[in-house]
């Protein structure tokens, strides 16, 4: 029988963990704080960060709610950050991608106090998790570290092929498994859209991570017996449903579900572990700054 692994189960329990966390840092006198800036007018943007708000209150993390003009100079933008780098009250900082294109996005993750990176995107924190001493790790490739765990899966010893090479999920992902600590320890392969035999590299894979934005590329004959699969993809296809549209990932669930020893649904797979492991990531930079010992999930 295929493991169907349920994100929405191990958010929630990683929820109720920090909850108590929380109290815990509240029993010090702490408040943890996220601030979230906005500089868009795309519906979904603003979706994503109104969703993290309310994950926020759920467990007990105030927020700050900053939303900038998308026709703003930049330097209001970096203006911002650096007084939500200054308030000693603010305990994380999330700059909602993507922000617009006379915005330069290297200097708004590079501005961001590395104290107070919640996404993990700080080449600092970049640096860290590379040298194998993360503070913030990125929320995405956390989740698929924590899911994998949830269903016994070591990555010790394992091939695990990562399909994408992106800054937020692929590369820290690689990074993750590759580790010599607990959840890493794998061989690792990487691969992008210039990879020559993508199916060669994805049948060699134990643990398969994908994460290349493409509807159902990868099915089942991609895939050897036993593998354990996680769907990163969330992608948008025309279907006669009442949006006009469903949710897919980038595997081919039911073929690839025939193959695998576990598998991760879209949606309801990776996608609560990483809204879970913002707030995560929140608690952390709120403990960190207080100088109180918590026990995060
Ligand atoms: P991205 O577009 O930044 O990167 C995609 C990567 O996939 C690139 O490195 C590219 O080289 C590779 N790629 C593209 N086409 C390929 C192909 N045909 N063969 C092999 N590799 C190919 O995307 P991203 O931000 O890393 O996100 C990837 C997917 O994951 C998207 O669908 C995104 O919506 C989703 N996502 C989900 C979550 C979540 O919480 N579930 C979080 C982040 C991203």
């Amino acid at each position: 029988m295929t493991e169907i692994i349920d994100g929405n189960a191990v958010a929630e329990s990683i929820r109720a963990d920090l909850a108590s966390e929380i109290d815990r840092l509240a029993d010090a006198g702490v408040r943890p704080t996220l601030a979230t800036v906005l500089m868009t007018d795309d519906p979904a943007s603003e979706t994503y960060v109104s969703m993290k708000q309310g994950d926020c209150e759920e467990v007990g993390i105030e927020t700050v709610d900053v939303d900038i003009d998308p026709e703003a100079p930049a330097e209001e933008l970096y203006d911002t950050i650096d007084d939500l780098n200054a308030d000693d009250d603010v305990d994380g900082i999330l700059v909602q991608m993507p922000v617009p294109e006379h915005v330069d996005k290297r200097e708004v993750l590079r501005r961001i106090d590395p104290a107070k990176d919640a996404d993990g995107f700080h080449p600092e924190n970049v640096g860290r998790l590379v040298a194998g001493n993360p503070r913030f790790i990125p929320c995405t490739p956390h989740g698929i570290v924590k899911l994998l765990d949830s269903v016994g899966v070591d990555p010790e010893g394992k091939d695990a092929v990562v399909v994408g090479r992106s800054d937020i999920v692929g590369k820290p992902m690689a990074n993750l498994l590759v580790q010599k600590a607990a959840g890493g320890n794998a061989t690792v392969t990487v691969c992008h859209s210039r990879t020559a035999d993508l199916a060669a590299k994805t049948r060699q894979a134990d643990i398969l991570v994908a994460a290349a934005g493409v509807p159902e590329m990868i099915d089942g004959e991609m895939l050897s017996e036993g593998v354990t699969v996680i769907d990163v993809g969330i992608n948008r296809v025309d279907a006669d449903t009442e949006k006009g549209y469903e949710l897919v990932g980038d595997v081919d669930f039911e073929s690839a579900k025939a193959k695998a020893s576990a598998i991760t649904p879209v949606p309801g797979g990776v996608g609560p572990m990483t809204r879970a492991m913002l707030l995560w990531n929140t608690v952390k930079a709120a403990a960190d700054d207080a100088s109180v010992a918590v026990d995060l999930p």
